[in-house]
């Protein structure tokens, strides 16, 4: 039987790069937001087993229409990724409550929403597996970075809890914390704050790639002894 993967924000970046990665092994159904050309092009391009769907994680009623249509278009989802996420660098003494919540909403909300809405099914089946993206900056914490680094590390305490409250029914949860990875989100920073970046703080001298960050979501996915663990692929930042 073909497994069903489910990833949240796969019009563009890492999301995009799981996707490729995961079609052909698995059905594929993903999520986009703004990126609808973007979107409609990779489920062309990529074939019958892989679904977009328009959808805003800040919605739960969005998140679980998704889902349903996902469901009704391949059966049961397997495999979930909670890849959907903005940063937002500013200091916090600058930062307002709507940006503060739109972070949030997006970043851990719609973790949650998805979650909820997979985790049934999951159950039924006897088994799943759920990967959050969260960050280095949710282990670490980043200045001027305080939003985002919060509810990267909330997505880790998500992980940590659920994967404790899941496993006696098979589902694993694990997270992966990436570093520096080169997709749009990088595009915050200048050619000379990343050339500092890269020198200062990663040890193996660049960014990683998203197709990197793609297949340590998916041996997390496929293993079946890792459980609340939060994998580093950051080229030792
Ligand atoms: P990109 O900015 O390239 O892509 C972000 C994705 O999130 C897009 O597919 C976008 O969809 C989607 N998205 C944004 N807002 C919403 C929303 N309201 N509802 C649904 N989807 C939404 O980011 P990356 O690929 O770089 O990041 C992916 C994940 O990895 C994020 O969680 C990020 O925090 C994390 N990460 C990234 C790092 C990096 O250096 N790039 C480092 C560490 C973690 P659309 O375009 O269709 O609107």
């Amino acid at each position: 039987m073909t497994k069903t993967i489910f990833v949240t924000g796969g019009s563009r970046g890492i999301g995009e790069a799981i996707v490729r990665l995961a079609a052909g092994a698995y059905n594929v159904a993903f999520t986009y937001f703004r990126s609808e050309g973007r979107a409609q092009a990779l489920q062309r391009e990529l074939g019958a087993g892989v679904l977009g769907i328009s959808c805003d994680v800040r919605s739960c009623s969005s998140v679980q229409e998704a889902v349903d249509r996902a469901k009704a278009r391949f059966g049961r989802i397997d495999v979930l990724v909670n890849n959907a996420g903005i940063s937002h660098s500013g200091l916090l003494i600058d930062m307002t409550a709507e940006q503060w919540r739109d972070v949030m909403a997006i970043n851990l909300d719609g973790a949650f929403y998805a979650t909820k809405a997979v985790l049934p099914g999951m159950l039924s089946q006897g088994g799943g597996a759920i990967v959050n993206i969260s960050s280095v900056w949710g282990l670490q914490g980043a200045s001027c970075e305080a939003a985002y680094s919060a509810s990267k590390a909330g997505l880790i305490g998500l992980t940590k809890a659920l994967a404790k409250e899941v496993a006696p029914m098979g589902v694993t949860v694990n997270a992966i914390a990436p570093g520096a990875v080169d997709t749009d989100m990088m595009r915050d920073y200048t050619a000379d704050e990343v050339s500092a970046l890269i020198s200062d703080r990663i040890p193996l001298g660049r960014l990683a790639t998203p197709t990197e960050v793609a297949r340590a979501a998916l041996f997390l996915a496929e293993h079946s002894y890792i459980t609340g663990a939060t994998l580093s692929v950051d080229g030792g930042m």
